[in-house]
């Protein structure tokens, strides 16, 4: 008998997307629970800083204003004005739908992956240091509350001579007695003094050594008094990945960051199971869905999501509770303004399994002066903050002084 598709579907209604805005969610055309608030305009400024940093703004009828940040600068500010008239009205307290909105409406331009995420990212922390001032919280308490009042901060490191195994372990010293952090990180991707070919990725046995000793001179220096990781930046072979892994597994390394390209979690899975070295991944991969493999397939010792890129902060919460549920710690990758590096330390404290959060800006001698207050790194550590949202207050003089040529300054409120 054939099937009445009439009573399976109206033939012809028009078909829509899974639509998620408010106006659907009730029927009634109020606004549920009494929270008469919503977005009026989301604005952007770039900042010139190590990288370039998107500051992005959320703007409200109620005078309240959030701020997030999105990782890189390219395309981004172009992709935020794009989704404006997809959140304006909208509102903000709705931290989840309106993200999954945004992915919804942006799947067309590519919402699995890339500037699109990264820019919807910079929206979804906005809104999180703005529904924490509505409602008088700090982020955290968004996210499920406090494992820990502060979050350690590991502070990515660059040697006079990098390829000078002494000249890192120097610089390692140095960092742990003048600037106070007790967890750190060095690049491992540095010439060998050795011609090659780098784009076969292969390294030959003197270069695998070489680098050893950069691992060797770092973590005998200072194994006593500090952690430490090693960064590859994707740049080795399989095979060459697993030969270094190898060479260093007597050594006390926090862990082998992205030793292979980030494409092929098969490979990647092959590099982690082959060695005990602990090995790190997942600051290029985006979204749950992207680090769903790493994990499920045990492909990482350490998982590494880049929170102003991943999804923000919600998303990064849900990577956490999915490594979570394989005894896999986080290490957030992070190389942003005091924004971002906030929002970071804000879900750091809400998981369980936070390992740390990275600071990439150590030679940037004007990154404390973007907001006002005491220096939120004390020691290697963040104090997270009670005020609520974010608990960071931008210095406006200072955002403008620190423009990309040709930027605006969003408005203060
Ligand atoms: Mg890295």
């Amino acid at each position: 008998m054939a099937k009445d598709y009439a009573t399976l579907r109206d033939p012809n209604a028009e078909y829509t997307m899974r639509e998620l805005s408010a106006e659907t969610m009730d029927a009634t055309g109020e606004r549920s629970g009494g929270r008469d608030i919503e977005i009026t305009d989301i604005q952007t400024t770039m900042i010139d800083g190590n990288f370039p940093w998107t500051l992005v703004r959320v703007y409200t009828d109620a005078g309240v204003v959030g701020t997030g940040e999105a990782y890189w600068g390219a395309g981004v500010p172009e992709v935020v004005e794009r989704m404006k008239p997809f959140v304006v009205g909208e509102n903000p307290l709705d931290l989840d739908r309106l993200f999954e909105h945004l992915i919804q409406k942006m799947s067309g331009e590519g919402s699995i992956q890339g500037t699109v995420v990264t820019a919807i990212s910079g929206i979804e922390i906005a809104l999180h240091d703005l529904a924490g001032k509505v409602l008088e919280v700090p982020a955290y308490q968004l996210l499920g509350g406090k494992y820990r009042d502060r979050v350690r901060v590991y502070c990515d490191c660059h040697a006079g001579d990098e390829s000078e195994p002494e000249s890192n372990a120097d610089e390692a010293e140095r960092v742990i007695e003048e600037l106070g952090y007790d967890a750190l990180k060095f690049d491992l991707d540095v010439p060998s003094g050795y011609e090659k070919d780098y784009a076969n990725r292969h390294l030959r046995d003197p270069e695998v050594r070489h680098k050893a000793e950069i691992v060797r001179a770092v973590t005998e220096r200072v194994g006593d008094r500090a952690d430490a990781a090693f960064d590859c930046h994707w740049t080795f072979s399989a095979g060459s990945a697993k030969r270094l892994a190898r060479e260093i597994e007597d050594l006390d390394v926090w862990w082998l960051e992205d030793p292979v390209p980030p494409e092929n979690h098969d490979v990647q899975r092959g590099v982690t199971q082959h060695t005990t070295t602990p090995i790190a991944a997942g600051e290029n991969v985006y979204r749950k869905h992207g680090h769903r493999r790493l994990l499920e397939e045990q492909a990482v010792d350490i998982i590494a999501p880049d929170l102003p890129k991943v999804g923000g902060m919600r998303e990064t919460r849900k990577i956490a509770d999915m490594a979570d549920t394989y005894y896999v710690p986080v290490a957030m990758h992070n190389v942003a303004s005091p924004v971002a590096t906030m929002a970071s330390a804000h879900v750091a404290t809400a998981i369980p399994n936070s390992l740390a959060v990275e600071f990439h800006s150590y030679e940037l001698d004007w990154w404390n002066d973007l907001y006002e207050g005491e220096d939120v790194i004390q020691e290697g550590y963040i104090e997270i903050p009670e005020e609520p949202g974010l608990g960071i207050s931008l210095d406006m003089d200072a955002v403008e002084a620190h423009m990309v040529d040709g930027e605006t300054l969003f408005d203060e409120a």
